[in-house]
């Protein structure tokens, strides 16, 4: 659900209004609503608290350091997939025993650093991972704690570009090959296997696919404990959708009670790693339109937030509700809202009927996640700063960046002075 509310004509999100926001930072901006983060993240522990689990907040989502800060004092764990996540979950205080690393990619640098803070798991998604796993836990005089992510070929109905866990897919490891990898892991001394993991996607809405992959990594834990291997943990991924528009996601306390139920009386420990559920409907991204052009077959609202500040629209054709800051009583329009940039793609939301003026503000709803953190300089566009309100307090957690910062690191070949 949204985070957002009119008084009146005005739109808010806690007890403060986004013009007020808008008139203290400029647009475009993100702005995340303290509350919301921390009623979601509470969901899931609420919903869990049934059985042993850790929740391991996808990092990627939304990486911002205040964030991550506001998730660790809930004694949160995190999901990473690279260095500069590790760094960014250390800088915030979180505590590198509720680290668990995924990707498939994992370079020796980024390995040698989790190792050396001791973080709980890697997520190991191919024996040459495995293998170079071992060679760097030996090097440091290390036993590293090894989940294998499976790859449970399983189709969880969503975009295709968000879809992890089929058979054409590069993550996680055959089924088949995980019993031989386990049997091979147990004769490498310095690996221990702790758990078996999975993630199948992500914007998941219905509970079908999440309730197939439990019954695999079930059947894959119960092989394993025949054979005398009994990890401690099974990893179930994240992916759960959000309300975007008219999409009915499963609720967690569903989702909760039936793992419970197929785990019984089983003392594992469930790991969950919920990205965009705790942080997607907690944020907006606020922008203004400079202009409204008018042709004969549409009318546009050029806004001054683009495909750079916010990717999904153009990257998936992902519709996020379009909300007027100040609602007016005048004729409504249909409109194409279009970002400056230059591609046709560059659009946040099409068909949608707003009473507009130029200079309003426009506040796209359910950008928390997977909003900035894939942001870009493209056209040469200062990334947004980002706001994190708390009641009646709107506090700044990234600057805007500065045109300085925009190619502060790029070098000329000859030095011009201008
Ligand atoms: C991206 C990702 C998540 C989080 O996905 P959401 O859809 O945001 O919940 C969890 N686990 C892994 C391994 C991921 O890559």
């Amino acid at each position: 659900m949204s985070c957002l509310h009119y008084n009146g004509n005005d739109l808010y999100i806690e007890n403060v209004s986004l013009k007020d926001v808008a008139e203290e930072f400029g647009t475009p901006c993100y702005i995340y609503s303290r509350a919301a983060i921390e009623t979601n993240w509470q969901a899931f522990n609420d919903a869990f608290s049934g059985i042993p689990h850790r929740i391991c907040y996808a990092v990627k989502a939304n990486s911002n350091l205040a964030i991550l800060n506001v998730l660790a004092k809930l004694n949160s764990g995190f999901d990473i997939v690279s260095l500069g996540e590790l760094e960014r979950v250390l800088a915030a205080g979180g505590d590198p025993q509720k680290i668990v690393f995924s990707g498939v990619g994992k370079k020796q640098i980024e390995i040698e650093r989790a190792i050396e803070k001791n973080i709980y798991c890697f997520n190991v998604e191919s024996e040459p991972e495995l293998e170079r796993m071992q060679q760097i836990a030996s090097s440091l005089n290390a036993t590293v704690n090894i989940a294998l992510r499976i790859n449970p070929n399983i189709n969880p109905h969503t975009h295709s570009h968000i879809t992890t866990g089929l058979n054409e897919s590069k993550f996680g490891i055959d089924i088949n090959d995980i019993i031989p990898l386990a049997k091979r892991i147990s004769t490498l001394p310095s690996l221990k296997l702790i758990g078996i993991a999975s993630h199948i996607g992500s914007q998941i809405v219905h509970l079908d696919p999440f309730l197939q992959v439990i019954d695999r990594l079930l059947m894959t834990y119960n092989q394993l404990s025949e054979l005398g291997i009994r990890p401690s943990h099974i990893n179930i991924g994240g992916g759960l959708g959000i309300t975007y528009h008219d999409e009915h996601p499963p609720g967690i306390r569903e989702y909760a009670h039936a793992l419970q139920e197929k785990i019984k009386k089983q003392n594992i420990e469930i790991i969950i790693e919920p990205g965009r559920a705790i942080v997607g409907n907690a944020g907006v991204l606020l922008s203004r339109i400079e202009y409204l052009k008018h042709t004969q077959h549409k009318n546009f609202a050029i806004i001054d937030a683009g495909m750079n500040d916010l990717l999904r629209p153009a990257l998936y054709d992902a519709w996020q509700n379009i909300l007027p800051v100040q609602l007016r009583n005048t004729e409504k329009k249909r409109y194409d809202i279009a970002g400056p940039v230059c591609e046709s793609s560059d659009f946040l939301g099409k068909d949608r009927d707003l009473a507009l003026n130029s200079g309003d503000l426009l506040a796209i709803d359910s950008s928390g996640a997977y909003g900035f953190s894939m942001s870009s300089n493209y056209n040469s566009r200062c990334r947004s700063p980002e706001i994190l309100v708390d009641g009646t307090h709107a506090s700044l957690i990234r600057r805007r960046e500065s045109i300085e910062e925009l190619f502060s690191s790029e070098i000329m070949l000859d030095t011009v002075q201008y």
